[in-house]
């Protein structure tokens, strides 16, 4: 029996127009495919009634009384709406379909609010409803802890849900609806030059996602490697190909982009830098930190001196722990962070100078920098994100 799992995200639910479109995508697959399973994201984005900012909004997020436990609850609900409105769309069409939650689908995770982690899948629920000849609608981002408390998966993680159920269930592909063609060289919102890639390996796509470049979930990437189940990347409004994320790269591609050393470019937005002057008892002050449950990034620790980059919604918090400290600080906010992602820069000479002439040709200032064996980010002052991406698009070819 072959499976095939389709993920829709905001945009694709956000209108009943959208939703037809959507309909047709699973009604083209329902002919090729013996099952079809759905994943879908909450309705819209920010502004939208129910899409998952708008139901953070109405809590007031940064300040909010409710625990992380209870923000998991109001958070599921966007998702949940979503699939019994296209489970109805899809009634209408003639499709027979059944609307579940994440904790219905058999999602089971462990306790750690906002960012669970599946722990298990009773695939039991889904497998009756193929039986029967029905396309389970599956509420994405959420399952539920063995104590039946509903959990989130982290934000964007309703293509973590549509990876798992694919490793869970078998499936032939995993489809990720979306609105754009595919995988790009870089965010087409800030890069206008930006192109689509046919295919790319799990491990770039992985760095691109942890790099920020939001169009799938880095999670949802590592499943899929893990299962060795194929990625496609597609726009719910046209027919394009999209990208094929697999594990072996084909010939066609490997002509294509042989003399490139980049694959693309990501950036990361509502960035915070810290740098601490003085001495600081470093190992209390980076448990604080882990306990205050603050993620930090790019960090630089010398003797006397101590630099690292925070999500800007932290920052109160920060500031707050490092008075404790009395250590004289200072911070630079609206930063973001520009990352080149290429498996071939490893050890080659050069590609940092590359990066620091074209940057310094543009004006733009670089605060801090960090790499890996595939990638070299650079933190630069939010206002020259575009200009930053559109110069390094250009100096490695990537158009
Ligand atoms: P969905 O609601 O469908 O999950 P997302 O907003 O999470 O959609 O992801 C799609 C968006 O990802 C696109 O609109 C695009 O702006 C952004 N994006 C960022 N980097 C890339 C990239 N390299 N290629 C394509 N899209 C990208
Ligand atoms: N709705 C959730 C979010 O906005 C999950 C998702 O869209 O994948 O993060
Ligand atoms: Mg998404």
């Amino acid at each position: 029996m072959n499976i095939l799992i389709q993920k829709f995200g905001g945009t694709s639910m956000a209108t009943e127009e959208t939703r037809k479109n959507v309909a047709d995508k699973i009604m083209e697959a329902k002919k090729i495919y013996d099952n079809v399973v759905v994943v879908v994201s909450a309705i819209g984005r920010l502004g939208a009634p129910y899409a998952t900012d708008s139901l953070l909004h109405l809590v007031n997020y940064k300040n909010t009384k409710l625990s992380s436990k209870e923000i998991d609850l109001l958070m599921s609900v966007g998702e949940i709406i979503s699939s019994l409105v296209l489970t109805n769309t899809l009634l209408e069409s003639g499709i027979d379909a059944c609307a579940l939650t994440g904790g219905g689908a058999g999602i089971i995770t462990d306790d750690n609010y906002n960012s669970a982690d599946v722990i298990n899948i009773n695939t039991e629920p889904l497998m009756k409803l193929l039986n029967e000849g029905k396309v389970p609608v599956v509420a994405g981002f959420q399952g539920v802890t063995i104590g039946n408390d509903v959990t989130t998966l982290g934000r964007g993680g309703s293509d973590t849900t549509a990876s798992l159920l694919g490793e869970a269930l078998n499936a032939s592909e995993v489809e990720i609806y979306t609105d754009v063609d595919g995988i790009m060289t870089a965010d087409p919102r800030i890069c206008k030059s930006a192109k689509i890639i046919d295919e790319i390996s799990y491990n770039e796509v992985f760095q691109m996602a942890g790099s920020g470049a939001k169009v799938i979930h880095p999670r949802a990437v590592e499943v899929a490697r893990r299962a060795g189940i194929p990625l496609i990347i597609k726009n719910t409004f046209n027919n394009s190909k999209g990208t094929s994320i697999k594990r072996h790269i084909g010939v066609e591609r490997k002509k294509t982009i042989e003399d490139k050393l980049i694959t693309s470019i990501a950036h990361k937005t509502n960035i915070t830098q810290f740098s601490i002057k003085g001495d600081i008892d470093d190992e209390n002050f980076f448990t604080d930190l882990a306990r205050e449950n603050v993620s930090i990034d790019i960090i630089n620790i010398f003797p006397e001196r101590k630099v690292f980059t925070i999500d800007d919604v932290c920052k109160d918090k920060v500031i707050r722990l490092i008075e404790k400290y009395e250590a004289p600080y200072t911070f630079i906010d609206d930063c973001c962070k520009v990352t080149i992602i290429g498996e071939k820069i490893t050890g080659v000479p050069g590609v940092m100078a590359k990066i620091i002439r074209c940057l310094s040709k543009s004006s733009v200032e670089i605060l801090q920098t960090a790499d890996s064996l595939s990638t070299i980010a650079c933190l630069i002052k939010e206002k020259d994100l575009v200009i930053a991406a559109e110069a390094l698009h250009k100096e490695f070819m990537l158009g």
